[in-house]
Protein backbone atom coordinates (compact mmCIF):
# COMPACT_ATOMS: atom_id res chain seq x y z
CA UNK A 1 0.00 0.00 0.00
CA UNK A 2 1.41 3.06 -0.90
CA UNK A 3 1.70 6.29 1.40
CA UNK A 4 0.23 9.49 0.24
CA UNK A 5 1.48 12.27 0.90
CA UNK A 6 -0.66 15.80 1.07
CA UNK A 7 1.13 18.39 -0.42
CA UNK A 8 0.63 21.98 0.45
CA UNK A 9 1.97 24.78 -0.55
CA UNK A 10 2.92 27.77 1.68
CA UNK A 11 1.03 30.80 1.66
CA UNK A 12 0.79 34.19 3.10
CA UNK A 13 -2.40 35.12 5.54
CA UNK A 14 -2.62 38.17 6.54
CA UNK A 15 -5.12 38.65 9.41
CA UNK A 16 -7.28 41.62 10.91
CA UNK A 17 -7.69 41.21 14.64
CA UNK A 18 -8.24 43.54 17.61
CA UNK A 19 -5.88 45.11 19.64
CA UNK A 20 -7.22 44.41 22.83
CA UNK A 21 -8.00 40.82 23.90
CA UNK A 22 -12.18 41.07 24.09
CA UNK A 23 -14.26 39.80 26.83
CA UNK A 24 -14.57 35.61 26.50
CA UNK A 25 -10.62 34.09 26.54
CA UNK A 26 -11.67 31.79 23.82
CA UNK A 27 -11.34 34.65 21.14
CA UNK A 28 -7.42 34.47 22.71
CA UNK A 29 -7.20 31.08 22.32
CA UNK A 30 -8.43 30.65 19.02
CA UNK A 31 -5.52 33.26 17.73
CA UNK A 32 -3.43 31.25 19.26
CA UNK A 33 -4.61 28.47 17.41
CA UNK A 34 -4.61 30.31 14.68
CA UNK A 35 -0.81 31.32 14.56
CA UNK A 36 0.13 27.69 15.87
CA UNK A 37 -1.08 26.32 13.16
CA UNK A 38 -0.36 28.72 10.64
CA UNK A 39 3.35 28.11 11.52
CA UNK A 40 3.16 24.16 11.30
CA UNK A 41 1.98 24.33 8.10
CA UNK A 42 4.44 26.10 6.21
CA UNK A 43 2.59 30.05 6.23
CA UNK A 44 3.82 33.01 6.60
CA UNK A 45 1.68 35.53 8.78
CA UNK A 46 0.92 39.20 7.75
CA UNK A 47 -0.64 41.25 10.33
CA UNK A 48 -0.78 44.77 11.76
CA UNK A 49 2.48 44.45 13.77
CA UNK A 50 1.77 45.17 17.62
CA UNK A 51 2.30 43.45 20.36
CA UNK A 52 -1.21 44.47 22.38
CA UNK A 53 -4.31 42.30 22.26
CA UNK A 54 -5.26 39.88 20.10
CA UNK A 55 -2.95 40.84 17.53
CA UNK A 56 -0.06 40.31 19.96
CA UNK A 57 -1.14 37.04 21.17
CA UNK A 58 -1.19 35.76 17.26
CA UNK A 59 2.29 37.14 16.48
CA UNK A 60 3.66 35.15 19.32
CA UNK A 61 2.03 32.21 18.86
CA UNK A 62 2.96 31.70 15.17
CA UNK A 63 6.58 32.57 15.89
CA UNK A 64 6.66 30.40 18.92
CA UNK A 65 5.76 27.44 16.99
CA UNK A 66 8.42 28.62 14.07
CA UNK A 67 6.92 30.64 12.10
CA UNK A 68 7.40 33.34 10.20
CA UNK A 69 5.40 37.36 10.70
CA UNK A 70 5.33 40.32 8.82
CA UNK A 71 4.12 43.03 10.94
CA UNK A 72 3.57 46.53 8.62
CA UNK A 73 2.99 49.32 11.37
CA UNK A 74 2.51 53.27 10.27
CA UNK A 75 5.18 55.44 12.01
CA UNK A 76 2.73 57.45 14.26
CA UNK A 77 1.02 54.22 15.64
CA UNK A 78 4.93 52.30 16.60
CA UNK A 79 4.21 53.46 20.47
CA UNK A 80 0.73 53.29 20.78
CA UNK A 81 0.00 50.44 19.79
CA UNK A 82 3.92 49.15 20.93
CA UNK A 83 5.37 47.35 18.42
CA UNK A 84 5.93 43.78 18.37
CA UNK A 85 9.73 43.86 18.17
CA UNK A 86 10.98 40.48 17.87
CA UNK A 87 9.07 39.51 14.10
CA UNK A 88 10.74 38.22 11.52
CA UNK A 89 10.32 41.60 9.75
CA UNK A 90 8.50 45.17 10.92
CA UNK A 91 7.59 46.91 7.92
CA UNK A 92 7.28 51.19 8.70
CA UNK A 93 5.00 52.14 6.70
CA UNK A 94 3.83 56.64 6.88
CA UNK A 95 -0.18 56.21 7.22
CA UNK A 96 -2.81 53.88 7.17
CA UNK A 97 -3.27 53.50 3.53
CA UNK A 98 0.22 52.39 3.18
CA UNK A 99 -0.32 50.10 5.66
CA UNK A 100 -3.14 48.26 4.30
CA UNK A 101 -2.09 48.40 1.05
CA UNK A 102 1.67 46.64 2.24
CA UNK A 103 -0.34 44.34 4.39
CA UNK A 104 -2.51 43.21 0.93
CA UNK A 105 0.57 43.07 -1.37
CA UNK A 106 2.05 40.47 1.13
CA UNK A 107 -0.51 38.47 1.06
CA UNK A 108 -2.36 35.50 -0.68
CA UNK A 109 -5.07 35.34 1.38
CA UNK A 110 -7.65 37.54 4.24
CA UNK A 111 -8.51 36.32 7.45
CA UNK A 112 -10.71 38.33 9.85
CA UNK A 113 -10.96 37.21 13.54
CA UNK A 114 -12.85 39.15 16.37
CA UNK A 115 -12.03 43.05 16.52
CA UNK A 116 -13.11 46.30 16.43
CA UNK A 117 -13.59 48.64 14.42
CA UNK A 118 -10.31 49.18 12.84
CA UNK A 119 -10.54 45.26 12.28
CA UNK A 120 -13.59 45.59 10.84
CA UNK A 121 -12.70 48.75 8.65
CA UNK A 122 -9.44 46.94 6.90
CA UNK A 123 -11.56 43.67 6.48
CA UNK A 124 -14.14 45.41 4.35
CA UNK A 125 -11.52 47.19 1.87
CA UNK A 126 -10.00 44.35 1.58
CA UNK A 127 -13.23 42.36 0.62
CA UNK A 128 -15.09 45.22 -1.56
CA UNK A 129 -11.65 45.57 -3.32
CA UNK A 130 -12.01 41.70 -4.52
CA UNK A 131 -15.94 42.61 -5.10
CA UNK A 132 -14.52 44.96 -7.34
CA UNK A 133 -11.82 42.82 -8.90
CA UNK A 134 -8.47 44.75 -7.94
CA UNK A 135 -7.51 40.97 -6.47
CA UNK A 136 -8.76 37.46 -6.17
CA UNK A 137 -7.24 36.60 -2.81
CA UNK A 138 -9.44 34.21 -0.58
CA UNK A 139 -11.14 35.91 1.79
CA UNK A 140 -12.17 34.50 5.31
CA UNK A 141 -14.01 35.40 8.54
CA UNK A 142 -13.44 33.38 11.75
CA UNK A 143 -16.43 32.98 13.38
CA UNK A 144 -15.13 32.74 17.31
CA UNK A 145 -18.24 31.73 19.57
CA UNK A 146 -20.39 33.10 17.33
CA UNK A 147 -18.73 36.84 17.73
CA UNK A 148 -19.53 37.26 13.69
CA UNK A 149 -22.66 35.58 13.56
CA UNK A 150 -25.18 38.89 13.96
CA UNK A 151 -22.23 40.52 11.29
CA UNK A 152 -23.00 37.40 8.64
CA UNK A 153 -27.05 37.43 9.08
CA UNK A 154 -26.79 41.24 8.32
CA UNK A 155 -24.98 40.28 5.15
CA UNK A 156 -27.51 37.79 4.11
CA UNK A 157 -29.99 40.29 4.67
CA UNK A 158 -28.07 42.84 2.70
CA UNK A 159 -28.52 40.26 -0.28
CA UNK A 160 -32.41 39.77 0.36
CA UNK A 161 -32.32 43.26 0.91
CA UNK A 162 -30.94 43.93 -2.76
CA UNK A 163 -27.82 45.76 -2.04
CA UNK A 164 -25.48 42.95 -1.98
CA UNK A 165 -25.39 40.07 -5.33
CA UNK A 166 -25.53 36.65 -3.84
CA UNK A 167 -22.33 35.42 -5.29
CA UNK A 168 -20.18 38.29 -3.31
CA UNK A 169 -21.94 37.35 -0.26
CA UNK A 170 -20.95 33.77 -0.85
CA UNK A 171 -17.18 34.77 -1.79
CA UNK A 172 -17.09 35.60 2.09
CA UNK A 173 -16.14 32.37 3.97
CA UNK A 174 -16.55 31.69 7.16
CA UNK A 175 -16.06 28.61 9.31
CA UNK A 176 -16.06 28.71 13.86
CA UNK A 177 -12.74 27.04 13.83
CA UNK A 178 -9.60 27.87 13.04
CA UNK A 179 -8.31 24.55 11.62
CA UNK A 180 -11.58 24.51 9.61
CA UNK A 181 -11.30 27.50 7.95
CA UNK A 182 -7.86 27.18 7.26
CA UNK A 183 -8.70 23.84 5.21
CA UNK A 184 -10.87 26.10 3.11
CA UNK A 185 -9.20 28.81 2.83
CA UNK A 186 -6.25 26.47 1.78
CA UNK A 187 -8.64 24.99 -0.64
CA UNK A 188 -9.66 27.74 -1.98
CA UNK A 189 -5.55 29.04 -2.73
CA UNK A 190 -5.21 25.31 -4.47
CA UNK A 191 -7.94 25.86 -6.88
CA UNK A 192 -7.01 27.20 -10.25
CA UNK A 193 -7.85 30.73 -10.90
P1 LIG B 1 -9.28 47.44 16.37
O1 LIG B 1 -10.08 46.37 15.70
O2 LIG B 1 -10.02 48.77 16.43
O3 LIG B 1 -8.71 47.02 17.70
O4 LIG B 1 -8.03 47.74 15.40
C1 LIG B 1 -7.25 46.70 14.87
C2 LIG B 1 -6.11 47.26 14.07
O5 LIG B 1 -6.62 47.95 12.93
C3 LIG B 1 -5.22 48.26 14.81
O6 LIG B 1 -3.87 47.94 14.54
C4 LIG B 1 -5.61 49.57 14.15
O7 LIG B 1 -4.56 50.50 14.18
C5 LIG B 1 -5.88 49.13 12.74
N1 LIG B 1 -6.63 50.12 11.93
C6 LIG B 1 -7.68 50.89 12.31
N2 LIG B 1 -8.12 51.65 11.31
C7 LIG B 1 -7.28 51.42 10.27
C8 LIG B 1 -7.18 51.94 8.93
N3 LIG B 1 -8.04 52.84 8.49
N4 LIG B 1 -6.18 51.46 8.14
C9 LIG B 1 -5.33 50.55 8.60
N5 LIG B 1 -5.36 50.01 9.82
C10 LIG B 1 -6.32 50.45 10.66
Amino acid sequence: MGIIIEEKSMARFCVFLGSREGRDPQYLADAQRLGDTLARRGHTLVYGGARIGMMGALADSTLEAGGEVIGVMPDHLVDREQAHLGLTELIRVRNMHERKASMAAHADAFIMLPGGIGTLEEFFEAWTWHYLGLHDKPIGVLDSEGFYAPLLSFLDNTVEQGFLNAHTRAELLDATDPLELLDILEAQLARPR
